[in-house]
């Protein structure tokens, strides 16, 4: 643990809101404390409202933001007055929280605020700090932990023993803290949820934090709970058929496709290695917080059926007796976490972005497991208490938050010639449209034209049969599969006529354009076959397939073979429900290979202006490669699900193809 706060930073935030940003960031750039979203902090503040009252205003963290980036527009201001009167209520249903925290907020426009904002309110102190640190729940989550705890801090903090948060957690709370808090008091730990601390200054407040886990950490090390064990591990081959086969299964029984990202570090194959996995792994998870993104259990092995089938059960026996007394319906049975003895952690999401959140979670869910374990014992909360939390709607309701699905979520694409011109049109256009993306160039700028996780760019050279093998075995590590292939890599050498082309120079070009092509085809075909929906391949074709010109002899004639190939394909690969499909560009000019001063010159060559001899076509239009890759994009979408075998041109309408 280390406290963060630097008093010239600090003076950077001049108001007590201010402060509660800065060390909000703080508490939320450690992930031991917090993670994804988890924790939350307030400040309770004196304002003079527009009618000339004065009233106390809770600001406290709003749903949907995040405490490492936090501003202070993430934080909902709530009437401190209203809500020591609900506190003092018997009971309050989660619906009636929910609206009277809205309600009694001074600002319209806020975030939601968040489940535990009475409990914020009913501390007397001006900063609260919560957190789900890591050390506090191993502590926590073990037969013995609440001796441990109180071994830990004596008469430092109040303990709480597990309730579900909400308005059962803050009522009990106030209570706990009124009879047990002393002038010693400065934390709060909830067994097997977490910690609070507070003070009278956002430092004092923080410190306070750090102290109270730093001590936890130093208890898990002065007990041989802490350094995990080190020795090494034999790192196994990756079977990437095998991998596409497993999210195949995943995705149908969830619904729709997933992603899969493995991690086959030391640290992962050292924990799922270990020979009490099938019984360490299967107790629960760290805090019922991380149940609505990892599940309740990971699956161990390759035993989907047999995953499905507890998890029903669990869902079974425990929705008859919800805490909230509401009927439940079951959520999606399949695994989020995978433990395979081969391949390390795997864990599922729709997006990229939600598997890394699961990835995330889980390797703190390893350390304290391991520490738990050390320590005498890993011991997770009952299942009613994670379904309870699974269950309850005001969780559900922060993942429905998402909300719009976009229309390749979940799917991965093969792009070749991806590093310009419309191959990187083609990653924007897919990206954008929520598939990951395997991008594949020989240029090596390819492995880092994009920020974003759903990005992976490899640099290949397509002639390389190993190598275009080795990088697909690599994306499918990071993503799982493959349901779209788009043909695009390709060279476009300078006209020379057939009596002065050499042998070398056309068995190079059909090597690139339609051998590499070829190849490629073969070797995604076994994964297109395991795609969720169905496999898709699109090849980027060329006007000069129908309409060929004078000089072009070796493009022409690769472009030929490939849209013969492609239709072959087609032919073949429907019983695979694979789609081929091919677009058939002309005159796309925003490539690197038409610098404005080849423009110019051609333009020149025809007699005309650039930009009529850019749009010199029957629409009178200029095409671009964005257009080129949306028009790509749909034809491996719902338009043209009932297509394959077409080529479809794109070209602003030409007149020798016409
Ligand atoms: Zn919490």
């Amino acid at each position: 643990m280390k406290n963060l706060w630097q008093d010239e930073q600090a003076a950077k935030y001049t108001d007590e809101l201010g402060l509660r940003v800065y060390t909000s960031r703080l508490l939320g750039q450690d992930a031991s404390l917090v993670l994804h979203g988890g924790g939350n902090t307030s400040v309770k503040i004196t304002e003079i409202n527009l009618v000339g009252e004065e009233e106390e205003i809770l600001y406290v963290k709003g749903s949907g933001w995040d405490l490492e980036t936090i501003e202070a527009a993430g934080f909902a201001p709530v009437r401190m007055a209203h809500l020591l009167k609900l506190a003092k209520l018997p009971s309050l249903t989660d619906a009636q929280m929910v609206n009277e925290l809205k309600t009694q907020m001074t600002n319209s426009s806020a975030p939601s605020p968040s489940v535990e904002t009475i409990l914020h309110a009913t501390l007397p102190y001006k900063y609260v700090d919560h957190t789900h640190a890591d050390a506090v729940v191993t502590v926590t989550n073990n037969s013995a932990g609440l001796e441990r705890i109180k071994a830990i801090y004596g008469d430092e903090v109040v303990i709480i023993p597990y309730i579900m948060p909400g308005f059962d957690l803050a009522k009990r709370c106030a209570e706990i803290f009124e009879a047990d808090a002393t002038d010693k008091t400065i934390g709060m730990v909830l067994m097997n949820h977490g910690m609070f601390s507070f003070a009278d200054t956002a430092k004092e407040s923080y410190g306070r934090m750090i102290y109270l886990v730093e001590k936890a950490e130093e208890y898990l090390k002065k007990e041989n709970a802490w350094a995990l064990p080190e020795e090494a591990v034999t790192t196994t081959s990756f079977y990437s058929l095998e991998q596409a086969e497993l999210r195949h299964w995943v995705s149908q029984a969830a619904g729709a496709p997933v992603i899969l990202a493995t991690d086959s570090s030391e640290r992962c194959l050292r924990f799922v290695k270990r020979n009490d996995i099938k019984h360490i792994s299967q107790q629960g998870p760290a805090t019922p917080d991380h149940v609505i993104r990892t599940k309740q259990l990971p699956m161990i092995c390759h035993e989907l059926s047999e995953y499905i089938k507890n998890y029903q059960s669990y869902f079974e026996a425990h929705a008859s007796t919800p805490r909230d007394g509401q009927e439940k319906t079951m959520l999606n049975p399949t695994p989020k976490v995978i433990l395979n003895k081969q391949q390390g952690l795997v864990a599922v999401g729709q997006s990229v972005k939600e598997a890394q959140i699961v990835a995330d979670i889980y390797h703190h869910t390893m350390d304290i497991i391991e520490r738990a374990t050390l320590l005498g014992g890993y011991q997770a909360l009952p299942d009613q208490d994670i379904f309870d939390m699974e269950y309850w709607e005001l969780e559900q309701a922060k993942l429905k938050k998402s909300g719009f699905t976009p229309e390749f979520a979940g799917e991965v694409v093969v792009i070749s010639g991806a590093a310009s011109g419309i191959g990187k049109a083609c990653v924007e256009t897919f990206l954008g449209k929520g598939a990951a993306v395997i991008a594949l160039d020989y240029d090596p700028s390819v492995t880092s034209l994009f920020e974003s996780e759903a990005y992976l760019g490899l640099n290949v050279d397509v002639t390389d049969s190993d190598g275009l093998q080795r990088s697909l075995d690599e994306g499918v590590k990071a993503f799982g599969g493959i349901d779209m292939l788009i043909l695009n890599a390709g060279v476009f050498p300078g006209g020379c006529r057939i009596d002065a082309l050499k042998t070398n120079e056309w068995r190079r070009v059909l090597g690139t354009n339609l051998d590499a092509t070829f190849v490629l085809m073969k070797l995604v075909h076994p994964y297109l076959k395991l795609a969720p929906n169905g496999g898709r391949a699109v090849v980027i074709g060329s006007k000069n397939v129908p309409a060929p010109g004078p000089g072009a002899a070796a493009y022409s004639a690769s472009k030929a073979g490939v849209n013969q190939l492609a239709r072959v394909a087609a032919l073949e690969w429907g019983a695979d429900n694979i789609r081929v499909n091919t677009v058939h560009p002309n005159a796309v000019f925003d490539t690197g290979l038409w610098t404005e001063s080849v423009l110019a010159d051609r333009a020149a060559h025809y007699g005309l202006t650039v930009e009529e001899y850019k749009s010199n076509n029957v629409l009178k239009t200029e095409v671009t490669s964005s257009d080129v890759a949306e028009l790509t994009a749909a034809m491996c979408g719902d338009l043209f699900a009932k297509t394959t075998g077409g080529q479809v041109p794109i070209d602003g309408g030409n007149y020798r193809v016409i």
